[in-house]
């Protein structure tokens, strides 16, 4: 068909990757106006300890309040931030934002102990300054590195093992924790668990979602718990949304949760009056 339709064919597919290439160009002007304009906003999820049903930290998702098309998830740009490498500056910013808010939370005492997750892009992980970037957030919020986890997927570890055992092991220097996000999405090698500084396995929201009712996934997630558990690794299931899932991810011994069901992303103030009903609650139980 494309021969038949001759030299117009290829002339509308120029022009619509002329579009496309336009478009991410603009996008990439608007997000560096919008950095700098501060647009962007950093969303929390709880964390939370199953067992005893309490949320013991947050994860950081930045979002873009884009003036015209809203609220934007990073499905919109991330993929556009990282091939630019504004995702450099935007992480370093979202760094910077994430520690901030846990040392506002502290000083407005209830968030005693309570953890913040950062993810980290392909990107960012390669760039030379990373250990510097988290070292000065660190710093300049004044919170204790233990606090902070840093979110990396597997196919950032495995492109080259040894370059990312020196970042890891030098990120570890500062104090921080290790996550692996979506794990068992990658190409999982048992061997970087074993090698790699990692503290944390997040398993993805894909093998949670059929947990309760899908042998298989309950097989798998089984597996990985009890994996993560030999290793001495903490183990988050990501996606939970009902209370089967939550029930059997509990039966599984998975100690962590996080997902629809205990709190979707929300703003600072939102996580904020969580965290005070929360307290208020545990101090009814003591
Ligand atoms: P992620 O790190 O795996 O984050 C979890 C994603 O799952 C979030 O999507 C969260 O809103 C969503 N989620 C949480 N609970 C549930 C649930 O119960 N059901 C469903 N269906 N979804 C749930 P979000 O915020 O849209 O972020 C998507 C991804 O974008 C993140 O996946 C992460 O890979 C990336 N991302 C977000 N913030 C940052 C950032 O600051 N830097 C970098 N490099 N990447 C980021
Ligand atoms: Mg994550
Ligand atoms: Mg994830
Ligand atoms: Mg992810």
């Amino acid at each position: 068909a494309a021969k038949r339709q001759g030299r117009n064919a290829y002339a509308v597919f120029d022009e619509a990757m002329y579009a496309s290439v336009i478009n991410e160009a603009r996008q990439r002007m608007e997000m560096e106006r919008a950095l700098a304009e501060e647009q962007f906003v950093v969303h929390y999820q709880p964390v939370v300890d199953l067992p005893h049903q309490r949320v013991t930290g947050v994860e950081a998702l930045v979002r873009w309040q884009h003036p015209e098309r809203g609220l934007l998830a990073p499905n919109h740009f991330i993929d556009n931030a990282e091939e630019s490498g504004l995702i450099v500056p935007l992480g370093r910013w979202v760094l910077q934002e994430a520690c901030h808010q846990l040392a506002r939370w502290q000083a407005d005492g209830y968030a005693e102990g309570l953890t913040m997750n950062v993810n980290l892009s392909a990107r960012q992980f390669q760039y030379a300054g990373l250990v510097g970037d988290v070292r000065d957030a660190i710093a300049s919020s004044g919170v204790e590195a233990g606090l902070l986890t840093l979110e990396l997927t597997e196919s950032m570890l495995l492109q080259d093992i040894d370059a990312a055992s020196e970042t890891l092991h030098a990120l570890r220097r500062l104090g921080v924790h290790l996550a692996i996000d979506d794990f068992g999405t990658g190409y999982s090698s048992l061997n970087y668990l074993k090698r790699l500084p990692v503290d944390v396995i997040k398993i993805d929201r894909a093998f949670i979602a059929e947990v309760a009712t899908d042998a298989g996934d309950k097989t798998l997630v089984d597996a990985v718990v009890t994996l993560s558990r030999a290793l001495s690794l903490k183990t988050v299931a990501e996606g939970i949304e009902t209370d089967d899932q939550q029930a059997m991810l509990h039966l599984l011994g998975c100690e962590y949760g996080q997902g629809y069901l205990f709190g979707r992303p929300a703003g600072p103030e939102a996580i904020a009056s969580l965290l005070r009903e929360h307290a208020e609650v545990s101090s009814l139980h003591t």
